[in-house]
């Protein structure tokens, strides 16, 4: 899968995502991150890329003709057009959802954004899809990219060891992840519960299903909440804790 990148600050990325899983997964060839400077295609000479607003107000806007130009060299040789998501505040909310969408795309464009935005007419233009990562305004579209570049390619198969890596975790399937214990045993004079070391597969599936629903019940009551089948279950793992 390729991701390019359209951003002021193209060593974010390097520094950033060449470390761990996500630079192993560069080094494996599973994926690619091509941060693109749009600073490279302004016509400026003074290498200018943004300007004041029309009307007025405070800040200043990103200009259209660098980024385009950016745009058309990653794309003008291509039989394809690769959907270009434009990091914004404004866009659909980044969810494990969407993150399943994106993961069957090939090729990603992001843009990111900074200042106060971008021309209009580049979203009218070429932005495909508008995506945010939460309800508050950050500096730049950059750390927004980071996240949907780390949260698409942990999908992207090869990238973690198994399916089971992901398959199980918190979102993926509609409930917050059980809890995790590892070596030693005991800690603080708190023991590891005792169905984590009876050896009994079935019984540990179990209990870790009924504690990811009682956990999700308790953090994240929202994702329960209308889903009939998960509130029998809630009800069902609720009453056998009585006994
Ligand atoms: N004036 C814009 C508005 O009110 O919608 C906000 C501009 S923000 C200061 C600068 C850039 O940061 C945006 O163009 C966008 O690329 C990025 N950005 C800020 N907050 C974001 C968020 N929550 N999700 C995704 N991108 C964001």
């Amino acid at each position: 899968m390729k991701f390019d990148i359209l951003t002021l600050f193209p060593e974010l990325f390097r520094q950033v995502l060449s470390e761990s899983i996500i630079g192993r997964a560069q080094e494996n060839g599973l994926i690619q991150i091509n941060p693109v400077n749009i600073r490279d295609f302004s016509k400026d000479k003074h290498r200018k890329v943004d300007d004041y607003p029309y009307g007025g107000g405070s800040g200043m806007v990103m200009m259209s003709q660098p980024i385009y130009d950016a745009y058309l060299s990653l794309t003008e040789n291509l039989d394809y057009k690769p959907k270009l998501i434009y990091m914004s505040p404004q866009g659909r909310l980044l969810d494990q959802k969407l993150v399943e969408e994106l993961k069957n795309e090939e090729h990603l464009i992001l843009l990111c954004g900074h200042y106060e935005g971008i021309d209009e007419r580049i979203i009218e233009d070429i932005v495909d899809m508008e995506v945010s990562i939460g309800d508050y305004v950050l500096t730049g579209g950059e750390l927004p990219a980071m996240v949907l570049i780390d949260s698409v390619s942990r999908l992207v198969p090869g990238v973690l060891s198994g399916e089971e890596s992901y398959s199980e975790e918190s979102h993926y399937n509609g409930l917050l992840e059980y809890p995790q214990y590892t070596r030693p045993f005991e800690f603080n004079r708190k023991k590891v519960p005792d169905i984590l070391v009876s050896g009994h597969h079935a019984n540990i599936q179990k209990w870790r299903r009924q504690q990811s629903i009682k956990r999700t019940y308790f953090k994240r009551p929202d994702m329960i909440e209308g889903n009939k089948e998960l509130e029998a279950e809630l009800k069902k793992v609720l009453e056998s804790e009585k006994l």
